[in-house]
């Protein structure tokens, strides 16, 4: 794989790679599949479909949570769609050949700097937050969150031994100009697109990275997005403010040390793992070609592996924000909301949202039903 850097590879435009990991990932990744080919079929889309390994089950076969092949596959996809990777049947892997090195080789080799993860509460599973329902009833947050550098990556890191026996563990916190401001940039585009607000969060109190963030956000919005609402928050206020009142947020934009958290935690102002999607974004070559990568925020979750009630609906949202910014199919995209948003008003229902007067489905019942209201 030396000689195939990605400035190489070119990417398929209509090029799919379904990598569904570990776990219940191929339960859900076989309904995104399903959907994929309904849109072939009735809407004659053209998607170029491939599927490989990637993670734990890759690791089992080839002994490396992700082949050459596999990546340079994922090279020339223009979605890649991952189901979950990991669990405790890997838990004594060597850290380098841990499943979750697939994941991170793919963000990293593929510049996925960009992850989008909405926030979604939809009123008729209001009641799974653990928040007042007039909290989070209608929430509608987009987090965008750096995801190539800041303290993750920064150098120098390690544990070193000191004097008296002692040792330290270091971290590095940095961020360039170029790294924020094309984050940022996509945060300003995703909100002209929404409500037109973005919130930009560090700690510019206590950390020079933090005053430079704060500085190229503000200067790229005077300079191009001035029509944008811009409002900065230390990242600590931020998470206060997600549990007081969700609803202020429009999109908001942070590094990937705060990302990670308020991340996080704004998903669980929703109540439900099994909904959420989320997107990686790589920068757009002078080709306006660009790679990106989707998948549900939630895990392989081993505890309910192979039994057909892992909920399909947060994968198959994921493929509906890749319709949306990786294929160009907006219409398309709204269809197949639409279509989840019917089944859950008509009480369908998958184990982990179950409600009273609720209906229980499997995993693949959950997936026909979207289709069936597709057409
Ligand atoms: P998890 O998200 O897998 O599961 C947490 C809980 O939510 C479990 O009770 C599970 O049954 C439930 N759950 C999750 N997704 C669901 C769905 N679609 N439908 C119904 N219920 C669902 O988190 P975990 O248990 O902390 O992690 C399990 C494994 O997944 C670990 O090995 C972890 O490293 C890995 N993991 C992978 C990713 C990824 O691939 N991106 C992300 C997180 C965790």
């Amino acid at each position: 794989m030396k000689n195939h850097g990605s400035s190489m590879i070119k990417v398929k435009k209509r090029k799919i790679l379904l990598l569904p990991g570990d776990g219940i990932g191929p339960e859900v990744i076989s309904e995104v599949k399903k959907i994929i080919n309904w849109f072939n079929d009735k809407r004659s889309l053209d998607f170029e479909i491939d599927e490989d390994l990637a993670g734990g089950c890759s690791y089992d076969k080839h002994g490396t949570p992700i082949t050459d092949e596999v990546f340079y596959k994922a090279l020339e996809s223009a979605v890649i769609m991952l189901g979950a990777v990991g669990g405790p049947k890997w838990d004594g892997v060597e850290f380098s050949k841990k499943p979750e090195r697939a994941l991170l080789k793919l963000r990293k080799e593929l510049k996925l700097f960009a992850n989008l993860r909405p926030a979604i509460c939809f009123k008729q599973l209001v009641d799974a937050s653990t928040l007042k329902p007039e909290i989070v009833s209608g929430l509608d947050i987009m987090i965008v969150r750096e995801l190539t550098g800041g303290i993750y990556f920064g150098e120098p890191r390690g544990i070193k031994p000191i004097e008296n026996g002692e040792r330290k563990g270091i971290n590095t916190h940095i961020y360039t100009s170029s790294e924020i401001i094309r984050v940022a940039r996509i945060a300003f585009d995703l909100a002209k697109k929404r409500s037109n607000k973005v919130t930009s969060c560090e700690k510019s109190n206590v950390m020079e990275a933090g005053q430079l963030w704060k500085e190229e956000v503000q200067s790229l919005h005077d300079k191009e997005y001035k029509d944008v609402e811009l409002k900065h928050m230390l990242a600590d206020n931020c998470s206060m403010q997600l549990l007081r009142n969700p609803k202020q947020f429009d999109v908001i934009v942070t590094d990937n040390l705060f990302g990670d958290m308020l991340s996080d935690q704004a998903s669980m102002l929703t109540g439900s793992l099994g909904l959420l999607p989320s997107a990686s974004l790589g920068a757009k070559n002078k080709d306006g070609e660009m790679r990106a990568m989707y998948e549900p925020i939630h895990g392989s979750a081993p505890d309910i592996a192979g039994k057909g009630i892992a909920n399909p609906i947060a994968s198959i949202l994921s493929f509906a924000m890749a319709l949306r910014y990786s294929l160009e199919l907006d219409k398309e995209a709204d269809t197949l909301e639409k279509a989840v948003q019917i089944v859950l008003n008509e009480g369908l229902r998958t184990k982990d949202i179950l409600s009273k007067g609720a209906k229980e489905v499997s995993t693949s019942e959950m997936g026909d039903a979207i289709i069936s209201k597709l057409q």
